[in-house]
């Protein structure tokens, strides 16, 4: 099948054509047939384009929604330039979208029909900056491609379906879970599923007996607990903005410090989470830049104090939250690494794991350094009590096959 594969933000939608089934899922011969983003929506858009030969085409053009952007992607697709070896529209078969919230509703991938459509838009509320972001893609794709192509949704939050009460709810009063849904959501997911299943992949295991740490450090980052292949808590919770350092998330706090920078600052509630999600983290630390690849340069080339603190108290929180999930987990096999601080910056998984020497892991020094820029593998040396694996994450890749799988009513949760 030839799937398309959408990620509608507001502004920007970044697509993947990606031939799968599930012969080439087992063999991981899955192929990637082009990619590509388009940023400003809504006038003169900018897009970057990667045809099979994998160079970029970039360019702008008036875009002015999000039907025009996906119709001026289908048209690409089909044409000399992307080389995709698809000449018609028709041979689109399946289109995958990202969508961000499942609810509670959502705890495995769906073919989308009216009822979808109607829980997608129920959780809006719980998602209000990106559902209806995704509910726009969706319209947009039936419109261009006809309603007769399958369009199924992957959700972000299914895969933490599986938390136990004890782990998802927050110690508030019952009733605020009762009246408004509040609980750990959890985000990620289809970057954890992706993860896990290829680790399963390359050492030969059956989902039951993945019990895992899987580690997504992105500029986004959190942790997930896996057990029995399944997750049994997550750092993300109610919103993303809970758990690890990020790049400009705070992650966890007391929630008294809202109130209290507010009166201080003079600022709203509203401005305040915003300062949370947007001016903390890795670049409220230290000053400089949200982005870990230009911190470890700043630390190494100048030795700024505030950029060391910065990547210090990224890895110190990462490691707490090891140690949390060792004991909620009853220990782990292994510990896995993935998204672009995870899968390139060697000096942050050596740190990260140098305070987990209680536990045994010992990391390959070499290996640790070598396994960068996409390669996968384990880190650890043979005498490491528990594993340490670098994982590329693939979440286009997973949306591509999960909609195989759902079209042809297999099921998605393998
Ligand atoms: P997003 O959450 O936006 O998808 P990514 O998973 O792409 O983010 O990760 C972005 C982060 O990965 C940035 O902080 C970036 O600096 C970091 N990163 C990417 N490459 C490297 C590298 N070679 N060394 C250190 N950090 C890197």
């Amino acid at each position: 099948m030839n799937v398309l594969v959408l990620n509608v933000g507001s502004s920007t939608l970044k697509f993947q054509l990606v031939r799968t089934d599930a012969g080439r899922m087992a063999a991981n011969s899955d192929e990637k047939l082009a990619r590509g983003t388009i940023e400003r929506i809504g006038g003169e858009a900018v897009y970057t384009l990667r045809g099979r030969a994998g160079e970029a085409q970039r360019g702008t053009a008036q875009l002015r929604d999000h039907r025009a952007v996906v119709e001026f992607v289908a048209k690409w697709l089909v044409s000399n330039d992307a080389g995709t070896g698809i000449d018609r529209i028709s041979e689109i078969d399946g289109i995958g979208h990202r969508v961000t919230h499942g609810g509670e509703q959502f705890r495995r991938s769906a073919l989308i029909d009216d009822a979808v459509l109607r829980g997608i838009e129920e959780t809006i509320d719980l998602a209000p900056l990106h559902n209806p972001h995704n509910l726009r893609g969706i319209y947009a794709a039936r419109s261009v491609l006809g309603g007769g192509v399958p369009q199924v949704a992957v959700f972000d939050t299914a895969f933490h379906q599986t938390i136990p009460e004890r782990a998802y709810l927050y110690a508030l009063p019952y009733q605020y879970y009762r009246r408004h849904r509040v609980r750990r959501y959890g985000f990620h997911g289809t970057s954890y599923r992706y993860v896990a299943h290829r680790y399963r992949m390359l050492t030969g295991r059956t989902r039951e007996q993945t019990n895992v740490i899987a580690l997504h450090l992105g500029n986004g980052a959190s942790a997930c607990a896996i057990a029995g292949g399944v997750s049994v808590d997550t750092s993300m919770g109610f919103t993303p903005l809970e758990g690890l350092v990020m790049g400009t998330r705070s992650g966890d706090l007391d929630p008294a410090i809202l109130d209290y920078i507010a009166s201080k600052e003079g600022l709203s509630l509203p401005d305040v989470e915003g300062l949370l999600n947007k001016q903390s983290g890795l670049l409220g630390i230290s000053g400089l830049t949200n982005d870990m690849r230009e911190l470890l340069a700043e630390a190494e080339e100048h030795d700024d104090r505030r950029a060391w603190l910065a990547i210090e108290m990224f890895c110190y929180r990462v490691r707490k939250y090891i140690g949390s999930y060792l004991a909620a987990m009853n220990g782990a096999e292994a510990i896995l690494f993935a998204g672009g601080i995870g899968e390139n910056a060697a000096p942050v998984r050596s740190t990260v794991c140098e305070g987990l020497e209680w536990l045994g892991v010992k990391l390959d020094a070499q290996k640790n350094r070598d396994t960068v820029g996409g390669a996968e593998g384990k880190i650890s040396g043979p005498d490491s009590r528990v594993e340490v694996w670098v994982v590329p994450t693939d979440e286009e890749l997973l949306i591509a096959r999960d909609t195989v799988r759902v079209v042809e009513g297999l099921d998605s949760r393998y």
